[in-house]
């Protein structure tokens, strides 16, 4: 062995070098899972529902929306759920009870499809059934995807909308609408296959092309409003297309465009009006010469009435609506609101009948006009009403038409559209509408502030809520119905009885319980005095299940309280359950069921499209867990401001990475330096800490500070930067790279040392707790490192308090002090530009090396704040010179005082490389003058000194190996 590594080998084995179990790398399939079964034995999910309960800083309350349980999580969902669960959990940490209860959605027809599409002869409660063991399959998977992501809520007691006594509050809920008067049952059209005489949801209507005939046909005004609009015309009429005759005799409007100009066209003997800008269209299609003999507007023609082209003495509205376009047609529009969406549409906005005298097969029922029509098809109809037209001489012109049609899904038969009666909540009841848009301008907040604006279009935009669908997997709308007339029989008493069945045994109690259990004896129908009646077999709308959770979630649960903080869900959320929430509540109770809502947006690929199946760019949680790491995907989240697109890009995920890694590096610095240090026993009283860990310790309060208001104020991506920042620039390039030297080098239990290491106790205790609610399986791994295994999950703990240093919790003294070291960094930063230029010159490698000489001019205000310090330095007993050697991580530092005049007078010496001197001028108050530092390279430390030491150890190394002999 040769002399030389005899020595290293000695002197090595007298530094205190770090060391710990915390690996570099982490193994995330591997740690979170030991993570996740701890929590699972130590029953985490329920302690935390019941953790901080009678907190004196109060409870926080995040209501959650249930994801639809009939599929694996995507990355949307995850998104979501890991969002909520940041914010609990910080909630948590700031000492207040945060209990959550998590939710499923999983009455609705995805899920029905999918049964009977297994099991086609399933019926009522044997297919409910069938589909309540679906749903559940789906949620136990669920559930188990929520866990793996560290989210924290109690999953052994979520709720379900499909649990019994949750439908029972579904149903009560329905009944307490009743009895305030908010349900009614009026007639709704709806697409219906007459084949398979069904009504058909969207997802069950299927668009082919179909040939049909395109006729036109006119509304003539009376003589004296044509004379009155164009003199010299007998009559005019309103030209009317259509591709669906049989639809003319249920026709109670015609329809223009506002502020449209319309004009009167000469054909053949006939004057027909169209709209200005499809003129030449019309002209072309009907094969003649355009000849305009008048004009008007619009407007002149609204309020009018016009003569229905075949049923004598009767006359419709001319409207006028922007739904009417300019592009195809005449401008005039045909409007049945018995048989098309958008004519019931404008049939309910203008008050007109929903008139529609139509069979379940597709025939006129005996109320329709004229008569002689009742009980044919409306198939049949097309040659009745071309007939009577023709008698009537209100047919212009007829040819064909391809054109796309809505068909059935399952028997391919065009559709037909035809008003049924529906349930209703009636929107205009005790101002339920109006009290919406009131409390969402006035008690609910928005955040982002801006989608206030979305609740407020939904709400407000919403023409009327229909409760009922023509299905089986959902909670029945208890009601009776009229044999005879079918008219509807519900009281409140009723609803009740049934509920209290259906909370024992769930919403199959419905197709079980006989009639005489609902129908009180001797009822009759109060329509027609019949005394058979039939139990509605509607379900409701799933979005009045969801809905009421407030009602069957919240208001049941003493520990959860009405009503909630926070609603957090993606934007789409204020059409459906937003909407739906707020309406109900209000329906329900006199304040909303949320104080705010918070939305984010939708998870779209680094082109910014949305994520979709058919564009193959959808993205799984576990292809990003697999490449993050679980807590990358958390931190991933943190990242994404929530006023945007939830963005999955290259960029943004090697961005995380790094922020990932450099946490974690740092939390492993300060676990390695602390592997002989108990707090209990080492700590220093902030007060006599080293002036730079003091200031290290000011920062940490400062940051910690600022991440719990980002926090409370759900500003994850101010967290997310705000760690970044601190672990990559305070800790990592400046206070301990600056450490470094005397954690390991220094006497290993004396004052310096232990000052550095209280202060990297407090760092890391801040860091794991501030970090937890995000980095949530990491910060549980160092906590166990660094706190034992007994003190029990980070997630039950509080965000660490950091010790105030500076003499008064004063802002005053606190300002002052930020300006002080403001001026000491100034100063480092332009000793760390010479150190550069010697760098660059070859004088030195490591800035261990150099030496400098600082020359301040003490009249300037930023050397007298540095003074200032370094003053304080030197009262704590430290030399001004050995603070400063340290904190520049240099050999050595001499500090020359001038003032003003003598300043002003300084020559800046020409640098001479080989001499290694330099000089930097760009400064206004101080000149630093580097060059290496005399001496020789200490073997222990590597701090250059003038040393007549045998091994040439530095006077400080050779204190501390003489005790270690000792
Ligand atoms: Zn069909
Ligand atoms: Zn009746
Ligand atoms: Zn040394």
């Amino acid at each position: 062995m040769s002399e030389d590594t005899k020595k290293e080998v000695s002197f090595k084995d007298t530094l205190n070098l770090p060391t710990t179990d915390f690996p570099i790398r982490s193994n995330a399939a591997q740690e979170d899972k030991i993570i996740l079964g701890q929590w699972e034995k130590e029953q985490l999910y329920t302690r935390c529902f019941e953790h901080n309960k009678g907190s004196k800083k109060g409870s926080f309350v995040l209501h959650d929306g249930p994801p639809y349980a009939n599929a694996n999580i995507h990355l949307g969902t995850a998104y979501n759920k890991i969002l909520k669960d940041i914010i609990t959990k910080a909630q948590r940490m700031m000492g207040k009870h945060v209990p959550v209860t998590p939710g499923w959605d999983c009455h609705g027809l995805p899920i029905e499809l999918k049964v009977t599409e297994a099991h086609p002869t399933l019926r009522d409660s044997e297919l409910k059934k069938a589909c309540r063991a679906y749903a559940s399959k789906w949620i136990d998977i669920q559930r188990q995807e929520f866990k793996a992501l560290g989210v924290i809520m109690d999953w052994n007691n979520p709720y379900k909308t499909m649990n019994p006594e949750y439908e029972a509050q579904t149903v009560r809920a329905f009944g307490h609408a009743v009895k305030h008067g908010y349900i009614s049952r009026k007639n709704k059209t709806v697409p219906w296959c007459a084949s398979c005489q069904t009504v058909l949801a969207a997802a069950e209507i299927e668009y082919h092309d179909r040939k049909d005939p395109s006729i036109y046909v006119r509304f003539e005004l009376t003589k004296e409003d044509s004379k009155k609009l164009f003199p010299g015309v007998d009559v005019a009429s309103l030209l009317v297309w259509t591709t669906t005759p049989w639809t003319l005799p249920l026709n109670r409007a015609v329809f223009l465009k506002p502020g449209a100009e319309y004009v009167l066209l000469a054909i053949n003997d006939q004057h027909v009006l169209v709209g200005a800008p499809v003129a030449d269209k019309v002209c072309a299609t009907l094969g003649v010469e355009k000849v305009i003999v008048g004009r008007c507007k619009a407007e002149d023609l609204v309020g009018l009435q016009v003569a229905h082209p075949f049923i004598e003495q009767f006359t419709v509205p001319v409207l006028a609506d922007g739904f009417v376009g300019l592009d195809e047609g005449t401008a005039c529009v045909h409007s049945a609101p018995g048989c098309g969406p958008e004519d019931y549409e404008m049939g309910i906005r203008y008050g007109l009948e929903i008139y529609s005298p139509l069979t379940p097969d597709g025939k006129y029922t005996d109320e329709i006009k004229p008569q002689e029509l009742a009980g044919m098809s409306i198939a049949d109809a097309l040659g009745w009403v071309m007939t009577k037209l023709q008698a009537a001489n209100t047919l212009l012109f007829k040819t064909s038409i391809k054109h796309s049609y809505p068909h059935c899904w399952r028997c391919r038969n065009g559709l037909m559209f035809r008003a049924t009666k529906q349930w209703f909540c009636e929107l205009h009841h005790h101002d339920l509408q109006e009290r919406a848009l009131e409390a969402v301008e006035n008690k609910i907040a928005f955040l982002p502030a801006t989608t206030k604006n979305h609740l407020k279009a939904a709400v407000g935009g919403r023409l009327e809520w229909c409760l009922s669908r023509q299905r089986t997997w959902g909670t029945p709308i208890i009601a009776v119905l009229c044999n005879d007339c079918d008219t509807e029989y519900v009281t409140p008493e009723m609803v009740e009885h049934v509920a209290n069945s259906i909370a024992q045994a769930g919403c199959e109690v419905w197709d079980e319980v006989p009639l005489t259990d609902v129908v009180p004896q001797g009822h009759v129908c109060s329509s027609c005095g019949g005394k058979n009646f039939r139990k509605e077999r509607d379900i409701l709308d799933v979005w009045f299940d969801a809905g009421v959770s407030h009602y069957a979630v919240l208001r049941k649960n003493a520990q959860l309280g009405y009503p909630a903080d926070l609603y957090l869900e993606g934007v789409d959320q204020h059409r459906g359950w937003f909407q739906s929430s707020l309406l109900t509540s209000l329906m329900l109770e006199k304040e909303p069921c949320m104080r705010a809502i918070a939305t984010h947006g939708y998870t779209v690929d680094d082109k910014g499209r949305k994520m979709s199946k058919s564009l193959g760019n959808v993205i799984a949680p576990q292809t990003m867990i697999d490449r993050l790491g679980t807590d990358g995907l958390r931190l991933w989240v943190s990242s994404i401001e929530m006023q945007g697109d939830v963005v999955v890009s290259e960029k943004l995920l090697a961005n995380v990475q790094e922020v990932n890694r450099k946490i974690r590096n740092t939390c492993r610095f300060l676990l390695s330096n602390l592997y002989d240090y108990n707090h209990t026993k080492d700590a220093i009283d902030p007060k006599k800490l080293l002036m730079i860990d003091q200031y290290a310790l000011a920062e940490l309060g400062r940051v910690s500070d600022k991440i719990q208001k980002a926090y409370d104020a759900k500003n994850l991506t101010s967290v997310f930067h705000t760690l970044a920042d601190y672990c990559a620039g305070d800790l990592s390039a400046f206070y301990l790279d600056i450490i470094k030297d005397r954690l390991y080098t220094d006497q290993a239990d004396g004052h310096a040392r232990r000052s550095a290491q209280t202060v990297c106790w407090y760092i890391l205790d801040s860091l794991t707790t501030l970090m937890a609610p995000i980095m949530s399986f990491t910060a549980e791994h160092v906590a166990r490192c660094y706190q034992g295994a007994d003190a029990g999950s980070v997630h039950l703990q509080n965000f660490a308090v950091v010790p105030s240093v500076w003499l008064k919790e004063d802002m005053e003294v606190k300002g002052k002090k930020r300006e002080q070291w403001q001026a000491l960094l100034y100063v480092r930063a332009q000793v760390l530009k010479t150190l550069e230029q010697l760098r660059k010159r070859g004088i030195i490698k490591h800035s261990l090396e150099s030496g400098v000489t600082i020359t301040m001019n003490v009249r300037s205000k930023n050397m007298a704040l540095v003074q200032e310090v370094l003053a304080e330095v030197e009262a704590a007993g430290q030399k001004r010179e050995e603070f400063l050697k340290e904190f520049f991580i240099i050999s050595a530092c001499e500090i020359v005082e001038v003032d003003e005049d003598e300043y002003d007078n300084l020559e800046i010496e020409e640098c001479d490389d080989e001499e290694c001197e330099m000089l930097l001028d760009d400064a206004q108050d101080l000149m630093v003058k580097g060059a290496h530092a005399p001496g020789s390279k200490c073997p222990r430390c590597w701090q250059w000194e003038m040393t007549d030491h045998k091994d040439g150890l530095c006077l400080r190394c050779q204190k501390v190996v003489a005790r270690l002999i000792h």
